[in-house]
């Protein structure tokens, strides 16, 4: 189906230079005194970035304008420069194709509902999993971005909800919250395991450290990189966890997800409970139904019976159509096949609900993302 080899390690490329978001609040104050300044310039200028949501030093006139250049030479270097954006359903989903300072492309993808906005962000150019109906994981691993890299997306769209850009319930455009955040555009988190999780730091520490997005609202999706799991489950955050599971039994899964063939389905499912105990909340299980591939009842009445003996009540299934990407021969299951496997789940006691799926004319729906310049 796939040949592409796994790739854990990200090529040796260069990350951007160092900025204020990739910092904690403690080196950011270092960083500031170790360039001259006074101590609390690092507060000022923290404030500036991630509560007023703004990295242009000429907005920051409470600094004096030399040190003001300085700091912003040194702690906000252009990171991310928008390249194009394409918006869908009526405005209220917007992808952004981004440029890296080395020319490396990568998207995320803001969705606006009635009651929350929510922003699905990149954590890597590229992506080393190969899954073969994902669009990203055709085009390999380039390089892991960096934690401001991640969090210069989020605080990005924080502004774009804050400035009204994208239309409120009643179709104008209106001030809103950015107020979730999903790992799943490209890349495998848990492969870029150090900045992801510096980035939820940035992302979810009260203003002026940063952002003040609630834990409880950050998802973070993997393939099933086990002993990543199990370090997240020790660092105490609140944030979710998805596993991408897509079928219950190994011998498809090794195909479907190259990396099962390192660890199994139960071994992805015992570290995912063991995460679910710690934190004491349901773990997202994602299932991207294929016509004829994974769509059989009997694997969702295998799939209910997995989850419910290793989960009980802490998993909650996310059936995701399936997106097909170019070239693919694989398409979504009919929707009365889906309804089907959706109560079949439900019976054996597990919550199962179909993922609504957003900004499929622009390229933007779930695994599609693969920028192309
Ligand atoms: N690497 C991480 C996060 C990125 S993908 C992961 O795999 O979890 C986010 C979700 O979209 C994953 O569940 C992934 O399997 C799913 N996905 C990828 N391509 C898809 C496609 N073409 N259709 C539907 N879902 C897809």
């Amino acid at each position: 189906m796939t040949s592409l080899p796994l790739v854990f390690d990200a090529p040796k490329r260069a990350l951007p230079p160092r900025h204020l978001a990739d910092l904690s609040a403690a080196q950011r104050k270092e960083a500031v005194v170790s360039l001259g300044e006074k101590p609390f310039r690092a507060r000022q200028l923290s404030h500036h970035y991630f509560a007023r949501l703004t990295a242009d030093p000429q907005a920051m006139t409470d600094i004096p304008a030399q040190t003001r250049d300085r700091l912003a030479g040194e702690l906000l270097p252009d990171l991310l420069t928008p390249v194009r954006q394409i918006t869908c359903d009526d405005g209220t989903t917007r992808k952004t194709l981004w440029r890296a300072h080395d020319g490396t492309l990568v998207e995320s993808v803001l969705m606006r509902y009635p009651d929350r906005t929510t922003l699905c962000v990149s954590s890597q150019a590229g992506c080393g999993m190969a899954c073969p109906f994902c669009a990203t994981g055709q085009g390999g691993l380039q390089r892991n971005l960096s934690t401001a890299e991640i969090v210069e997306q989020v605080r990005s769209a924080a502004a774009a909800m804050r400035d009204g850009e994208l239309p409120g319930p009643d179709g104008r455009p209106a001030p809103g919250r950015l107020s979730n955040i999903v790992f799943m555009g490209m890349g495998e988190p848990l492969a870029n395991y150090r900045r992801v999780v510096d980035a939820v730091r940035r992302i979810c520490d009260p203003a002026p450290d940063g952002l003040g997005i609630s834990q409880r609202s950050v998802t973070v999706s993997t393939v099933g990189l086990v002993p990543a799991i199990r370090k997240l489950t020790e660092e105490g955050l609140q944030v979710r966890l998805a596993v991408s599971l897509h079928t219950p039994d190994d011998e498809l899964r090794d195909t479907l997800v190259p990396v099962n063939t390192r660890w199994k389905v139960a071994e992805v499912l015992q570290a995912a409970r063991g995460y679910a105990d710690r934190t004491g909340r349901r773990v997202s299980i994602e299932y991207a139904l294929i016509r004829d591939v994974n769509d059989q009842p009997w694997r969702a009445d295998l799939l209910g019976k997995l989850l419910h003996r290793h989960l009980g009540q802490f998993a909650h299934v996310n059936v995701i159509p399936l997106n097909p990407t170019p070239g693919s021969k694989w398409d979504a299951s009919p929707k009365p096949v889906e309804r089907e496997f959706v109560r079949r789940v439900n019976e054996q006691g597990v919550a199962c609900t179909v993922r609504d799926t957003r900004g499929q004319e622009i390229a933007a729906a779930c695994g599609q993302l693969a920028a192309e310049g």
